[in-house]
């Protein structure tokens, strides 16, 4: 990991470095979560269901590192997708910087830890089940924005 510089995250994502633009992730895990979209509207409906190499009891990637080999569709956020893929969470810092807005309170960063977010329910750990046991999808659709703590 590169140096990081003192409050990286109240730069424009477009200055961020490699080091400080992986370190912006959350790790909440919304984005490993497959998604339906409505045919008639173009809706996205969002599901628990979590991509086959993601641990559902820490939401991280099993193998970060070689995921591609295993999950070829998984998404490498960039900038330019940061502002054209509509399914972000509200709570994506990704999200929040490209539109201007600050982290939310719990964020790591500003915390020092993930368990502030934990504990705002913003993170995906232990409520979500792999697509490996998930069975029809249309089965596990939820709506996030119920749990606490998704929009600060
Ligand atoms: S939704 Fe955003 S902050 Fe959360 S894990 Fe995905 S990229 Fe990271
Ligand atoms: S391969 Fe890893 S990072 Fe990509 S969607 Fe699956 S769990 Fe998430």
């Amino acid at each position: 990991m590169g140096e990081l510089r003192d409050r990286f995250w109240e730069l424009p994502l477009a200055e961020l470095s490699r080091a400080e633009w992986e370190a912006l992730c959350d790790g909440c895990g919304r984005c490993c979560l497959h998604k339906l979209e409505d045919e008639e509207t173009g809706e996205i409906i969002d599901t628990n269901v979590a991509c086959k190499l993601l641990d559902t009891e820490t939401a991280q990637c099993c193998d970060y590192r070689h995921r591609k080999a295993f999950v070829p569709d998984c998404l490498r956020l960039t900038l330019k997708l940061v502002e054209t893929v509509p399914w972000l969470p509200e709570t994506c810092a990704y999200r929040r910087r490209a539109e201007g807005r600050p982290l939310p309170g719990w964020h790591h960063l500003l915390t020092g830890s993930r368990e502030a977010m934990v504990r705002a329910g913003a993170s995906i750990a232990g409520k979500v089940v792999s697509e490996e046991d998930a069975g029809p999808i249309e089965h596990h659709i939820v709506d996030w924005g119920d749990i606490e703590g998704q929009d600060r």
